[in-house]
């Protein structure tokens, strides 16, 4: 009640995520009601155990009819509040992959993703194509986007990454960059239900393709786009849709405390060193070499491939560090 009354003056959803953030698992489940989705469990993945999942490998533990709801490439003003929203209407429990970048763009909805209880996962700075850089490069786009995605959630990075789950950006990868991503003890998730929702298609399309795959696949990781206004729209009708079709939604979680990474600082250091005049250089720590890296201005992103990438072309003044 206590937790109601600080929100009262807030209304529908967004009374909703605030309260149900400070509520206990079967609190909050009370609080949305007989009729919503709900979260079934929580499965907790190990980053030790196997290296990769798509969602149909028993390892994974998913059981029949059982689904991962996951958002690529935000966080982004509007769609991805909408999505939250929507969430927290059914008490489900997703995962974000979300872009350094972006969260950096956007912390205070990196927040929100925390503090509503979901995973906060990676997926590189920029949404590189890694498997296109030398090995040392590829690297520093895995460590600066878990950097600036922690920073913009929980104010601070450490070498241990909190939540030590990655997707590759197009899915693109190869065996040097399964080393780059084992290095740092991260696990990689691609998806076996594929919502294509870039596609400029309608958003019942989108909704009836991520069904059809998941009557024939019966279970799995479905791979959406938190950035996508056609997902945001379409979502609480797929979420409805499960419900009656019988689908239950897993949270996934990383199982004990995540291996400490193995950051390759002075290649960090190096990259800076060619941008500054030697009689300006100074020692760098790694968070002050982190946050360097953050704050160099954004390279181009081809804008093809399986995500529409133009979209991380943001103003220069968005992404400086206030
Ligand atoms: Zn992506």
């Amino acid at each position: 009640m206590f937790v109601l009354r600080i929100f009262s003056g807030l209304t529908g959803s967004a009374a909703l995520v605030l309260a149900t953030a400070f509520l206990t698992p079967i609190e909050a489940q009370a609080a949305c009601g007989s009729d919503a989705l709900g979260t079934a469990r929580t499965i907790s993945v190990d980053p030790n155990g196997p290296a990769s999942f798509k969602g149909a490998e028993s390892a994974l533990g998913l059981r029949d009819k059982e689904v991962i709801l996951t958002f690529d490439d935000g966080p982004v003003r509007g769609n991805t509040p909408r999505i939250l929203n929507t969430l927290a209407d059914e008490c489900v429990k997703a995962t974000f992959f979300a872009v350094g970048r972006m969260a950096k763009a956007n912390p205070r909805i990196a927040k929100r993703i925390v503090a509503q209880g979901h995973t906060l996962a990676h997926h590189t700075h920029t949404h590189d194509r890694l498997p296109n850089f030398k090995s040392a490069r590829a690297g520093s786009r895995i460590d600066a986007g878990i950097a600036a995605v922690e920073t913009a959630a929980y104010g601070v990075t450490t070498a241990r990454t909190r939540i030590p789950f990655f997707r590759y950006p197009y899915l693109a990868r190869n065996r040097s960059t399964d080393r780059l991503v084992r290095d740092r003890g991260l696990v990689s998730f691609g998806a076996n239900i594929d919502a294509r929702d870039w596609e400029p298609v309608s958003s019942d399309r989108v909704h009836n393709r991520i069904m059809n795959q998941l009557r024939r696949e019966g279970r799995g990781i479905i791979l959406m786009h938190d950035i996508q206004s056609r997902t945001a729209r379409m979502l609480p009708r797929l979420l409805r849709s499960l419900k009656r079709e019988g689908y239950r939604v897993v949270h996934m979680v990383p199982k004990g405390s995540a291996p400490r990474r193995r950051i390759e600082q002075p290649l960090v250091v190096a990259e800076l060193e060619t941008k500054t005049p030697a009689a300006k250089r100074k020692p760098l720590t790694l968070a002050s070499a982190a946050t360097a890296i953050l704050n160099s201005p954004a390279p181009n992103v081809a804008s093809k491939g399986h995500a529409p990438t133009a979209r991380f072309r943001l103003r220069r003044s968005q992404w400086i560090i206030n």
